[in-house]
Protein backbone atom coordinates (compact mmCIF):
# COMPACT_ATOMS: atom_id res chain seq x y z
CA UNK A 1 0.00 0.00 0.00
CA UNK A 2 1.16 3.66 -0.52
CA UNK A 3 -1.01 6.07 1.18
CA UNK A 4 -1.50 9.58 0.32
CA UNK A 5 -3.29 12.61 1.95
CA UNK A 6 -4.79 15.14 0.44
CA UNK A 7 -6.68 17.83 2.02
CA UNK A 8 -8.95 20.27 0.08
CA UNK A 9 -9.49 23.79 1.29
CA UNK A 10 -13.03 24.63 0.90
CA UNK A 11 -15.03 28.51 1.84
CA UNK A 12 -16.57 26.22 4.40
CA UNK A 13 -14.95 22.99 5.63
CA UNK A 14 -11.28 21.11 4.73
CA UNK A 15 -12.01 17.93 3.81
CA UNK A 16 -9.14 15.06 4.48
CA UNK A 17 -8.88 11.72 2.70
CA UNK A 18 -6.24 9.09 2.72
CA UNK A 19 -6.55 6.81 -0.06
CA UNK A 20 -4.43 3.75 -1.32
CA UNK A 21 -2.45 4.92 -4.83
CA UNK A 22 -1.51 1.30 -5.45
CA UNK A 23 -5.22 1.05 -6.40
CA UNK A 24 -6.18 1.28 -9.95
CA UNK A 25 -9.56 2.22 -9.03
CA UNK A 26 -10.32 4.63 -6.04
CA UNK A 27 -13.68 6.30 -5.59
CA UNK A 28 -15.84 7.85 -2.98
CA UNK A 29 -16.45 4.47 -1.13
CA UNK A 30 -12.51 3.60 -1.58
CA UNK A 31 -11.85 6.39 0.27
CA UNK A 32 -9.32 4.65 3.63
CA UNK A 33 -9.49 7.24 6.00
CA UNK A 34 -11.26 10.63 5.94
CA UNK A 35 -11.98 13.86 8.47
CA UNK A 36 -13.45 17.29 8.02
CA UNK A 37 -12.96 20.32 10.31
CA UNK A 38 -14.42 23.70 9.55
CA UNK A 39 -12.15 26.39 7.54
CA UNK A 40 -10.55 28.81 9.75
CA UNK A 41 -8.93 32.37 9.02
CA UNK A 42 -6.44 32.37 6.67
CA UNK A 43 -3.94 33.81 9.72
CA UNK A 44 -5.06 29.87 10.93
CA UNK A 45 -4.91 27.54 8.08
CA UNK A 46 -1.75 26.59 7.85
CA UNK A 47 -2.02 25.83 12.49
CA UNK A 48 -5.60 23.72 11.48
CA UNK A 49 -3.63 22.17 7.97
CA UNK A 50 -0.93 20.80 11.01
CA UNK A 51 -3.23 19.40 12.82
CA UNK A 52 -5.46 17.65 10.44
CA UNK A 53 -2.17 16.16 8.37
CA UNK A 54 -1.35 14.66 12.24
CA UNK A 55 -4.86 13.27 12.59
CA UNK A 56 -5.05 11.72 9.16
CA UNK A 57 -2.05 9.47 10.76
CA UNK A 58 1.04 7.76 9.30
CA UNK A 59 1.43 8.39 5.42
CA UNK A 60 3.77 7.83 2.42
CA UNK A 61 2.73 11.61 1.31
CA UNK A 62 0.19 14.85 2.01
CA UNK A 63 -0.78 17.62 -0.25
CA UNK A 64 -3.33 20.19 -0.08
CA UNK A 65 -5.95 22.07 -2.34
CA UNK A 66 -7.05 25.96 -1.62
CA UNK A 67 -9.08 27.59 -3.84
CA UNK A 68 -8.37 31.16 -5.51
CA UNK A 69 -4.49 32.39 -7.11
CA UNK A 70 -1.77 29.46 -5.91
CA UNK A 71 1.63 30.43 -7.39
CA UNK A 72 3.72 27.11 -8.35
CA UNK A 73 5.83 27.75 -5.29
CA UNK A 74 2.71 26.81 -3.32
CA UNK A 75 1.66 30.28 -1.81
CA UNK A 76 -2.03 31.42 -1.80
CA UNK A 77 -2.08 35.00 -3.33
CA UNK A 78 -5.89 35.39 -2.96
CA UNK A 79 -8.90 33.46 -2.41
CA UNK A 80 -12.21 35.61 -2.71
CA UNK A 81 -14.03 32.50 -0.52
CA UNK A 82 -11.59 32.85 2.65
CA UNK A 83 -11.13 35.52 4.67
CA UNK A 84 -7.57 37.55 5.32
CA UNK A 85 -6.09 35.12 2.20
CA UNK A 86 -3.63 37.17 0.65
CA UNK A 87 0.09 36.15 0.55
CA UNK A 88 0.00 33.07 2.65
CA UNK A 89 2.80 31.04 2.19
CA UNK A 90 0.77 27.58 2.31
CA UNK A 91 3.10 25.24 0.98
CA UNK A 92 6.69 26.77 2.14
CA UNK A 93 4.91 26.78 5.95
CA UNK A 94 3.88 23.57 5.72
CA UNK A 95 6.78 21.90 4.37
CA UNK A 96 8.89 23.19 7.00
CA UNK A 97 6.51 22.36 9.81
CA UNK A 98 6.21 19.37 8.58
CA UNK A 99 9.47 18.36 7.96
CA UNK A 100 8.65 17.33 4.42
CA UNK A 101 7.96 18.43 0.98
CA UNK A 102 3.91 19.64 0.94
CA UNK A 103 2.73 20.36 -2.32
CA UNK A 104 -0.20 23.09 -2.93
CA UNK A 105 -2.26 23.42 -6.04
CA UNK A 106 -5.84 25.32 -6.76
CA UNK A 107 -8.76 22.93 -6.23
CA UNK A 108 -10.20 23.11 -9.52
CA UNK A 109 -7.11 21.70 -10.76
CA UNK A 110 -6.98 19.24 -7.96
CA UNK A 111 -10.52 18.10 -8.74
CA UNK A 112 -9.97 17.96 -12.92
CA UNK A 113 -6.72 15.44 -11.95
CA UNK A 114 -8.78 13.19 -9.75
CA UNK A 115 -11.32 13.03 -12.29
CA UNK A 116 -9.00 12.27 -14.96
CA UNK A 117 -7.32 9.78 -13.03
CA UNK A 118 -10.25 7.74 -11.37
CA UNK A 119 -13.57 9.47 -12.40
CA UNK A 120 -15.32 10.49 -15.45
CA UNK A 121 -12.54 11.89 -17.64
CA UNK A 122 -10.41 8.49 -17.74
CA UNK A 123 -8.96 8.05 -20.96
CA UNK A 124 -9.11 11.53 -21.97
CA UNK A 125 -5.89 13.10 -23.66
CA UNK A 126 -7.31 16.64 -23.32
CA UNK A 127 -9.61 17.05 -20.39
CA UNK A 128 -11.25 20.22 -18.98
CA UNK A 129 -13.15 20.14 -15.84
CA UNK A 130 -15.67 22.81 -14.42
CA UNK A 131 -17.18 23.21 -11.38
CA UNK A 132 -20.38 24.66 -11.33
CA UNK A 133 -20.57 25.19 -7.64
CA UNK A 134 -21.25 28.75 -5.98
CA UNK A 135 -18.92 30.11 -8.23
CA UNK A 136 -17.16 28.20 -11.14
CA UNK A 137 -13.55 26.26 -11.04
CA UNK A 138 -11.69 25.17 -13.83
CA UNK A 139 -9.05 22.51 -14.68
CA UNK A 140 -7.10 21.28 -17.48
CA UNK A 141 -5.32 18.03 -17.91
CA UNK A 142 -3.64 17.94 -21.11
CA UNK A 143 -1.83 14.25 -21.84
CA UNK A 144 -1.86 13.38 -17.98
CA UNK A 145 -0.41 16.92 -17.15
CA UNK A 146 -2.04 19.32 -15.22
CA UNK A 147 -1.69 22.67 -17.46
CA UNK A 148 -0.75 25.13 -14.78
CA UNK A 149 0.71 28.17 -16.91
CA UNK A 150 3.91 30.58 -16.49
CA UNK A 151 2.52 31.81 -12.60
CA UNK A 152 -0.01 28.91 -11.49
CA UNK A 153 -3.49 30.49 -12.26
CA UNK A 154 -4.19 28.91 -15.58
CA UNK A 155 -7.71 27.54 -15.68
CA UNK A 156 -9.37 30.31 -14.19
CA UNK A 157 -12.28 29.77 -16.71
CA UNK A 158 -15.02 31.44 -14.42
CA UNK A 159 -13.79 34.82 -14.71
CA UNK A 160 -13.82 35.03 -18.24
CA UNK A 161 -16.48 37.89 -19.31
CA UNK A 162 -19.19 36.89 -21.37
CA UNK A 163 -21.16 40.39 -20.96
CA UNK A 164 -18.80 43.72 -20.08
CA UNK A 165 -21.86 45.43 -19.55
CA UNK A 166 -23.29 42.18 -17.20
CA UNK A 167 -23.61 42.29 -13.34
CA UNK A 168 -20.88 42.54 -11.18
CA UNK A 169 -18.72 39.80 -9.98
CA UNK A 170 -17.20 38.88 -6.85
CA UNK A 171 -13.81 39.38 -8.57
CA UNK A 172 -14.93 43.18 -9.07
CA UNK A 173 -15.36 42.93 -12.95
CA UNK A 174 -18.27 42.61 -14.49
CA UNK A 175 -19.91 39.88 -16.71
CA UNK A 176 -18.01 37.02 -15.76
CA UNK A 177 -19.10 33.62 -16.97
CA UNK A 178 -19.33 32.97 -13.24
CA UNK A 179 -21.79 35.15 -12.66
CA UNK A 180 -24.30 33.88 -14.69
CA UNK A 181 -23.12 29.53 -14.99
CA UNK A 182 -22.92 28.99 -11.48
CA UNK A 183 -25.18 28.07 -8.87
CA UNK A 184 -25.08 31.78 -7.63
CA UNK A 185 -26.23 32.50 -11.21
CA UNK A 186 -28.57 30.16 -11.12
CA UNK A 187 -30.38 31.94 -8.08
CA UNK A 188 -30.16 35.57 -10.15
CA UNK A 189 -31.72 33.93 -13.10
CA UNK A 190 -34.55 32.59 -11.16
CA UNK A 191 -35.04 36.09 -9.22
CA UNK A 192 -33.71 35.39 -6.13
CA UNK A 193 -35.69 31.53 -5.90
CA UNK A 194 -33.15 29.26 -4.20
CA UNK A 195 -31.61 27.08 -7.29
CA UNK A 196 -33.09 23.42 -5.71
CA UNK A 197 -36.39 25.09 -5.71
CA UNK A 198 -36.25 26.10 -9.62
CA UNK A 199 -34.76 22.44 -10.64
CA UNK A 200 -37.86 20.70 -8.38
CA UNK A 201 -40.36 22.85 -10.24
CA UNK A 202 -38.98 21.97 -13.10
CA UNK A 203 -38.59 18.15 -12.63
CA UNK A 204 -42.48 18.67 -12.10
CA UNK A 205 -42.69 19.86 -15.39
CA UNK A 206 -43.63 23.83 -14.33
CA UNK A 207 -43.11 25.98 -17.86
CA UNK A 208 -41.58 28.94 -15.50
CA UNK A 209 -38.93 26.54 -13.92
CA UNK A 210 -38.01 25.66 -16.94
CA UNK A 211 -37.39 28.81 -18.61
CA UNK A 212 -35.23 29.88 -16.27
CA UNK A 213 -33.36 26.52 -16.62
CA UNK A 214 -32.70 27.00 -19.95
CA UNK A 215 -31.62 30.43 -19.87
CA UNK A 216 -29.22 28.90 -17.19
CA UNK A 217 -28.05 26.23 -19.41
CA UNK A 218 -27.31 28.57 -22.33
CA UNK A 219 -25.04 30.87 -20.20
CA UNK A 220 -23.56 26.95 -19.35
CA UNK A 221 -23.30 26.17 -22.82
CA UNK A 222 -21.49 29.26 -24.01
CA UNK A 223 -18.73 29.06 -21.27
CA UNK A 224 -18.22 25.26 -22.68
CA UNK A 225 -17.92 26.09 -26.00
CA UNK A 226 -15.18 29.13 -25.29
CA UNK A 227 -13.36 26.13 -23.78
CA UNK A 228 -13.49 24.50 -26.61
CA UNK A 229 -12.54 27.09 -29.07
CA UNK A 230 -9.56 27.60 -27.12
CA UNK A 231 -8.33 24.33 -26.53
CA UNK A 232 -9.98 21.69 -28.97
CA UNK A 233 -10.61 18.53 -26.07
CA UNK A 234 -11.80 15.29 -25.96
CA UNK A 235 -13.71 15.21 -22.72
CA UNK A 236 -15.34 18.19 -20.29
CA UNK A 237 -16.55 16.97 -16.96
CA UNK A 238 -19.00 18.83 -14.83
CA UNK A 239 -19.26 18.46 -11.76
CA UNK A 240 -20.07 20.77 -8.45
CA UNK A 241 -23.39 21.06 -7.11
CA UNK A 242 -25.09 21.92 -9.80
CA UNK A 243 -24.34 18.79 -11.66
CA UNK A 244 -26.21 17.19 -9.38
CA UNK A 245 -29.27 18.06 -11.26
CA UNK A 246 -27.89 16.56 -14.26
CA UNK A 247 -31.47 15.32 -15.43
CA UNK A 248 -32.85 18.07 -16.22
CA UNK A 249 -29.61 20.04 -16.72
CA UNK A 250 -27.62 17.96 -19.00
CA UNK A 251 -30.40 17.35 -21.89
CA UNK A 252 -30.69 21.16 -22.61
CA UNK A 253 -26.79 22.19 -21.75
CA UNK A 254 -26.09 19.40 -24.71
CA UNK A 255 -28.75 21.44 -27.17
CA UNK A 256 -27.35 24.99 -26.57
CA UNK A 257 -23.51 23.78 -26.68
CA UNK A 258 -24.53 22.14 -30.10
CA UNK A 259 -26.06 26.33 -30.81
CA UNK A 260 -23.35 27.91 -29.71
CA UNK A 261 -20.04 25.93 -30.88
CA UNK A 262 -18.28 27.11 -33.82
CA UNK A 263 -18.81 25.42 -37.04
CA UNK A 264 -20.67 22.27 -35.03
CA UNK A 265 -21.24 19.95 -38.46
CA UNK A 266 -17.32 20.16 -39.12
CA UNK A 267 -15.81 18.94 -36.26
CA UNK A 268 -15.68 15.98 -33.25
CA UNK A 269 -17.68 17.33 -30.42
CA UNK A 270 -15.67 16.57 -27.31
CA UNK A 271 -18.00 14.74 -24.35
CA UNK A 272 -19.94 16.21 -22.38
CA UNK A 273 -19.63 13.96 -18.83
CA UNK A 274 -21.01 14.30 -15.30
CA UNK A 275 -18.61 14.34 -12.86
CA UNK A 276 -18.30 11.10 -10.63
CA UNK A 277 -15.90 11.55 -7.48
CA UNK A 278 -18.77 14.43 -6.05
CA UNK A 279 -17.48 16.56 -3.37
CA UNK A 280 -14.21 14.34 -2.55
CA UNK A 281 -12.83 14.84 -5.99
CA UNK A 282 -10.54 17.47 -4.81
CA UNK A 283 -8.95 16.00 -1.36
CA UNK A 284 -8.29 12.67 -3.90
CA UNK A 285 -6.89 14.95 -6.53
CA UNK A 286 -4.59 17.10 -3.76
CA UNK A 287 -3.80 12.94 -2.59
CA UNK A 288 -3.10 12.40 -6.49
CA UNK A 289 -0.45 15.60 -6.63
CA UNK A 290 2.98 14.72 -5.41
CA UNK A 291 2.59 11.57 -8.11
CA UNK A 292 1.75 14.32 -10.72
CA UNK A 293 3.39 17.51 -9.59
CA UNK A 294 6.69 18.40 -11.27
ZN1 LIG B 1 -15.08 37.42 -12.10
Amino acid sequence: MTLAAGIDVGGTKCLGVVIDLDRDNVGERDIVRQLRHPTPHASELVDALVDMASELGEVDSIAVGVPGLITLEGVMRASPNIPGSVDVAVGPELTARLGRRVHVDNDGNLAALAEWRYGAGRGARNMWMVTLGTGIGGGHVLNGVVQRGVNGFAGEIGHTVVNPDGPRCTCGRKGCWEVYASGRGLGMLASGEPGESVIHRAREGDADAITVLEAFSRWVAIGLSNITNVSDPDVIVIGGGVSEAADVLMPMVRRWFVETLYSPEQRTHPDLRVAQLGEHAGAIGAALLPMFAS
